[in-house]
């Protein structure tokens, strides 16, 4: 377990989705932080996400990873904030995916018993996906970063890990203040900048996605199949979205449009106005799953590594770090950094 001084507040760098949803379980239990973030200099794969969370996985349908304990968690954390913060921001909304193709629908249907699970309710042309629906993670971290700023604990500024703090055996110095912890949730941008953390198993995908205004689809589910079609409201909609791992820039490409074009096609959308790409790059992981957890020596730790699934991870997962940090409990074990620990040198 770490040793902590809980009587100094703690230090976060980056307001992406993990750092606000880290920022906001803090600020619930009254535990005093500061957090910095510079979007400016690094940008965030949080503004372009489509926010989804989906409780089912793959093409056998199966249930996401610990999904009854995270999908349990994010209702009440998302609707309590939506109050705190007089906003809305969190949609539930059914999610239809339909069948492939008829060899698809046959070879779901001979297994139906076997595969069938709480969230899954079948018809003739498809599988409905409860629990599902997603969150405007743009209007989610604009009004936190207006409270932020409000309640005086959020800094605009780029952190330099090694110029910018003085660490201590059990405390971190920053601007003449003394902090019980240093919490990096800097996304992506981890692999390549963090001194104590950036050697950890980061696969990095960068992912685009093109907001469309049409009359053509529904607007009360959101539609998967090989892709996404997300009804925002007043008949738009996003579509997304692509995955490469050789380019980390953040310029639109022409191959993810021409991409995203043929998504739409293979979802039924033929007309359509193009109103905007969006480009981010996802804090992915080699095993798929979060990095989260304290440095083994130093009063450092990191809050990252939500791949693709940002929405549905990080509030659970914020729960867990604090219970951690307060020594209650041990992060789980698949989502801990102290899978790696040997990889720290003493
Ligand atoms: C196209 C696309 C679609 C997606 N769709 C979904 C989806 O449907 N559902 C879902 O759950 N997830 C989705 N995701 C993934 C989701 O975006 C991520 O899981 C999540 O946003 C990661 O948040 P983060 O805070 O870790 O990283 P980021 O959002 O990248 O935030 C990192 C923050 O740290 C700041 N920062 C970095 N370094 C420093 C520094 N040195 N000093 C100060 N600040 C710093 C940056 O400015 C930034 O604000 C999608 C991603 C993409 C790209």
């Amino acid at each position: 377990m770490p040793k902590n001084n809980e009587s100094l507040p703690i230090l976060i760098v980056g307001q992406g989705l993990a750092g606000t949803v880290l920022a906001h379980t803090l600020d619930q239990l009254g535990i005093p932080f500061t957090l910095l973030d510079a979007p400016k200099i690094y940008f965030t794969s949080s503004y372009a996400a489509g926010g989804i969370f989906n409780p089912i996985t793959g093409r056998k349908l199966e249930k996401s990873w610990l999904v009854e304990e995270l999908f349990n968690y994010l209702f009440p954390f998302y609707t309590s904030l939506e109050k705190s913060l007089a906003q809305s921001f969190f949609h539930p909304m059914p999610l239809f995916r339909p069948f492939a193709n008829e060899e698809m629908k046959k070879w779901l249907m001979e297994r139906k018993e076997a595969i069938h699970n709480e969230y899954l309710r079948w018809t003739e042309e498809g599988v409905w996906v409860e629990k599902a629906g997603w969150l405007d993670v743009e209007g989610f971290l604009r009004v936190s970063r207006d409270y932020f700023f409000g309640k005086k604990c959020l800094k605009e500024f780029a952190l330099d890990p090694i110029k910018d703090v003085v660490l201590g055996a059990s405390s971190v110095r920053f601007q003449e203040q003394e902090y019980s912890c240093l919490v990096f949730c800097e996304g992506f941008h981890a692999q390549k900048q963090n001194p104590y953390f950036g050697h950890l198993n980061f696969l990095p995908a960068k992912g685009e996605l093109l907001k469309i205004r049409t009359q053509e689809p529904a607007e009360d589910y959101i539609l998967n199949k090989n892709g996404f079609l997300l009804p925002l409201g007043n008949r738009e909609f996003k579509v997304g979205a692509t995955y490469r791992w050789d380019d980390f820039s953040q310029e639109a490409s022409d191959t993810a449009r021409l991409d995203l074009n043929n998504k739409l096609k293979s979802l039924g959308v033929y007309h359509y106005e193009e109103m905007e790409m969006s480009t981010g790059v996802r804090p992915a992981t080699q095993d798929r799953r979060p990095l989260v957890g304290f440095h083994p020596h130093l009063p450092l730790a990191i809050f990252n590594g939500f791949g693709s699934k940002g929405v549905s991870l990080s509030p659970y997962f914020a729960k867990e770090w604090l219970a951690e940090w307060m020594g209650e409990k041990e992060i789980n074990s698949e989502a801990s950094i102290r899978r790696f620990y040997h990889l720290f040198s003493t």
